[in-house]
């Protein structure tokens, strides 16, 4: 079986859906959507409308829980906040009874799926070093997570137990070994490139694969500036940082 694992949207429409083309490409058997679907970008509606229509698994990520209210507004910077009243007036009805619902973590055999980190997911921690890796082991049983929330892909590897972060962008997991898998962002990548990310993991093969997609970035930025979005989320589309 081929999965497909997608995080942090933020209704960017035109990365989605060159990442949606790559997917079909791969043959992916179920997508798994980790949230951040919404918030940032121009095209919330479009965003949640093609991710109910594809995803098997869909999460709830920070930006929905914001959105809905459950957020305090000191949990949230300006420029989120300035995005988010503008989200928020986009779904008002329709949309936001199915945001609502969504669960904020997900198990499938010997995989877990979460936002951000498994250690109490509604808290929405980074995991972003060894320690905090270490930490967030403790708070699943699964032998792979999967998360999001950084926009900065990354692996880190549970063994002798020890926590170490492990370069490249494939590997084949270990038998005796636990993983945290950010599989990056689709439409606001942070790590200094700024193509789409997202990760495939073929069971059969035992293989876990991120790839980058090129998508129309001109358009998505020309879209932001019409909907008069902060600059400085347009900006950062361009450079991934
Ligand atoms: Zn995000």
């Amino acid at each position: 079986m081929v999965l497909a694992v997608i995080s942090d949207i933020h209704a960017n429409l035109e990365a989605l859906e060159a990442v949606m083309r790559d997917i079909e490409q791969c043959k992916a058997d179920k997508i798994i959507c980790l949230g951040d679907t919404v918030g940032y970008g121009p095209d919330p509606a479009p965003c949640l409308d093609l991710v109910e229509k594809t995803c098997d698994v869909r999460l709830m990520g920070n930006h929905e829980y914001a959105v809905i209210g459950k957020l305090s507004p000191q949990q949230i910077n300006r420029t989120a906040k300035i995005s988010l009243s503008w989200t928020h007036d986009q779904l008002a009805d329709t949309a936001m009874p199915r945001i609502t619902d969504l669960p904020l973590a997900a198990s499938m055999n010997d995989l877990y799926f979460v936002h951000a980190s498994p250690w109490e997911p509604d808290k929405w921690r980074y995991v972003l070093s060894p320690g905090e890796a270490d930490v967030a082991f403790k708070h699943f049983e699964q032998r792979v997570c999967f998360n999001g929330h950084s926009h900065i892909p990354m692996i880190f590897a549970l063994g002798d137990d020890h926590v170490r972060r492990q370069a490249g962008h494939s590997f084949q997991p270990n038998e005796e070994t636990r993983y945290i898998v950010n599989v990056g962002s689709v439409g606001q990548p942070r790590d200094n490139d700024p193509r789409a990310c997202y990760v495939t993991y073929d069971t059969t093969e035992d293989e876990v694969l991120f790839h980058r997609i090129e998508y129309d970035i001109a358009k998505a930025q020309h879209k932001m500036k019409q909907a008069e979005l902060p600059a400085m989320l347009i900006q950062r589309l361009q450079t991934g940082v």
